[in-house]
């Protein structure tokens, strides 16, 4: 991939002016769709019911189209709620005839982890595009397979990476891309919480989750150091705590990682399944900028070296699921590609060998985007 973010963000809206801060106006500016693609969440969990139901009812080039769930109470509550009609509810034996439904345009998959290899290749196969939740798969071979799969299958699959959607983070990724405050040195990026007292919950579960915070919310910071430098690393160091051992026996509790870039900079990062912590620091040759928290829904702060930063709270769901079916129409590549997902897999393997190896440098090479 050579396309960066700024490249991504031109093709989004024609006719929509390009500005340091691209997507502070886009939705605005963007010409009206005729078409509004429908979507289909596959998974009535906690963030599907809490943030992407509600914010598919604030999205203008998408909308809820269908669900599918192995809840059959749900189907009610969901079409009661929502409107959605009978038919363009599916479980998970039906789930294959959506390929049937021209209503669904887009398959988004909200499961544990595990599930989400199985059903990103089952939606692209009937023909729809797909948005997979982070993290993208169990393992690196998984995405591989997700990514042919719609390849094949001549359809569009993206990453549930909100982030890139957010006004803060944005102004982030544009200050590393014109290199606003000199040569990018140093950054610090935590993303973590303290997990609830349900032992049982699958998050917790090796076979269900893979990993435990590294990929839940470990892909968060390797996702702000990454893009507050704006390049990809080339090492890797990392290291595990546990102060829970029988909690987090399958699972990581805790885990720091440093990462090298090609240009010098340096990363030390930290996520946790027992620790809240949400910050990302970037320190230059002239300046500064931080962010705490970064990577909440909303009620995000931030300020430089030179003051505080000001930029509207947004529904972050509904600008990444409006920007997914505005490449869709318009045909043109998403900024948060399934590459970017096998990307952060392939550091994730890095990361978990360098713990393997007590603590050794790992070097990150053939990165996917
Ligand atoms: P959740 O536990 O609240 O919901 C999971 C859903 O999957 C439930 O509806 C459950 O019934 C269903 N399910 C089907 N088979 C299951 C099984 N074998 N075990 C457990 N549940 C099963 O989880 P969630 O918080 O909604 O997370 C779902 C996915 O979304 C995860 O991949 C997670 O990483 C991702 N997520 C992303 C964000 C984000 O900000 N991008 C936030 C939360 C969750």
């Amino acid at each position: 991939m050579t396309m960066n973010r700024r490249d991504f963000t031109r093709t989004l809206a024609a006719g929509a002016s390009f500005s340091a801060f691209p997507f502070a106006n886009s939705f605005a500016e963007r010409p009206f769709q005729e078409k509004r693609l429908g979507v289909a969440l596959v998974g009535l969990g906690g963030y599907s019911s809490g943030q992407l139901g509600p914010a598919l009812q604030e999205t203008e080039n998408c909308y809820l189209a269908g669900v599918v769930t192995g809840t059959s109470e749900k189907e009610k509550i969901w079409a009661d709620k929502y409107g959605i009609s009978k038919e363009n509810i599916y479980n998970y034996d039906n789930y294959d005839q959506i390929a049937d439904n021209e209503d669904i345009d887009i398959i988004y998959i909200v499961l544990p982890n595990s599930m989400h290899a199985e059903y990103t290749i089952r939606a692209a196969e009937a023909g729809k595009h797909v948005i997979c939740e982070k993290p993208m798969a169990m393992n690196v071979e998984e995405c591989r397979q997700m990514i042919d799969a719609c390849e094949k299958a001549g359809v569009k699959l993206s990453i549930g990476y909100r982030l890139h959607f957010e006004p803060f983070n944005q102004k982030v990724m544009d200050m590393a891309e014109e290199k606003a405050m000199g040569k990018i040195n140093f950054i610090r990026c935590g993303a973590g919480y303290r997990m609830g007292d349900n032992w049982d919950q699958w998050r917790l579960q090796k076979d269900l989750a893979g990993t435990g915070a590294l990929g839940n919310m470990g892909v968060y910071a390797i996702q702000g150091a990454l893009y507050a430098v704006g390049e990809n690393p080339i090492y890797v160091r990392a290291q595990e705590f546990k102060t829970i051992p029988e909690k987090f026996d399958e699972t990581d509790e805790t885990v720091t990682f440093q990462f090298e870039f090609p240009s010098g900079a340096v990363a030390n990062c930290e996520t946790s399944h027992n620790a809240s912590m949400n910050y990302l620091y970037v320190s230059a040759d002239d300046g500064w900028i931080q962010l705490d928290p970064y990577s909440q829904y909303g009620g995000l702060k931030g300020k430089t070296s030179e003051g505080p930063l000001n930029f509207p709270q947004v529904n972050q769901q509904a600008r990444q699921m409006d920007d997914f079916a505005a490449c869709i129409l318009n045909n043109t590549q998403t900024p948060v590609p399934g590459e970017m997902g096998l990307r952060d897999m392939q550091i994730i393997d890095g990361i978990l060998s360098s713990i393997d190896s007590g603590g050794e440098k790992v070097q990150l090479e053939n990165l996917a985007f």
